[in-house]
């Protein structure tokens, strides 16, 4: 086992399972996607660590424990349609296109969906589409989704992901202030986009979801 597949374990251990996530598929996926080669090269030996770090243009990956906890809340089988909205570094989309049937990933910056894009295809992702834009909108022309995630603080649940969302789907999504969050699971009960229920999976804090339905640039 090379020295970066001894820190993934180790990683998937004492970051993750010992937290209290239990899903056996995300587990074993988190296990197997090189982490070290979605962070900027000066930073692979701390890939691994139990914290964000940055991925250039001011955005960051998030910290591992996070991805999964996220992740895990959507109750993926493999079958499902999942809308993920922050690309970043494409650690997390590398993750969904393991664990759903096909994803659909938004990053409003280009030069970050582009290197996202090599990552994926390096790593046959071949079930990810990429779209560069503003994420608040969703993509309606893909909806309904049976997931949706957004990997950056909002100021409030945005309606119209609500509306992207099958029934009974599950949409996660940190929202707050600019500074500090709640990491929320909201799921979609009936046609009438507010009928929802709303859980609290805790604290967290993400950079600026920036758009249209989210905070001013
Ligand atoms: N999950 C990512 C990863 O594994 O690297 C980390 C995502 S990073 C915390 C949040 C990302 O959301 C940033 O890349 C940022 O540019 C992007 N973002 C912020 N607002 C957005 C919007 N309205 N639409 C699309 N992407 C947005």
């Amino acid at each position: 086992m090379n020295r970066y597949a001894k820190q993934r374990m180790r990683m998937v251990d004492t970051q993750i399972r010992a937290r209290g996530v239990k899903d056996g598929r995300l587990l074993k996926v988190m296990q197997t996607i090189p982490r070290h080669l979605f962070v900027e090269e000066a930073m692979t030996d701390q890939a691994y660590n139990d914290n964000p770090l940055p991925i250039g243009e001011k955005q960051t990956i998030s910290q591992p424990y996070i991805v999964a906890l996220m992740t895990e809340a959507l109750s993926l089988t493999g079958k499902e349609k999942v809308l993920e909205i922050g690309t970043g570094s494409g650690y997390q989309t590398a993750i969904l296109a393991q664990l759903a049937d096909r994803v659909f990933s938004i990053e409003r910056i280009a030069s970050l969906a582009g290197r996202a894009r090599k990552m994926l295809d390096y790593l046959n992702a071949f079930n990810v589409a990429i779209r560069v834009g503003d994420g608040t909108y969703g993509w309606k022309e893909e909806a309904p989704f049976d997931a949706i995630l957004v990997t950056a603080g909002a100021p409030k649940v945005p309606s119209l992901l609500v509306a992207q969302l099958s029934l009974g789907g599950r949409l996660v999504i940190p929202v707050g202030s600019r500074s500090t969050q709640t990491l929320l699971k909201v799921t979609r009960l009936s046609e009438d986009i507010h009928d929802i229920k709303k859980e609290d999976l805790g604290g967290c804090r993400f950079v600026d979801l920036i758009g249209e339905h989210g905070w001013e640039n």
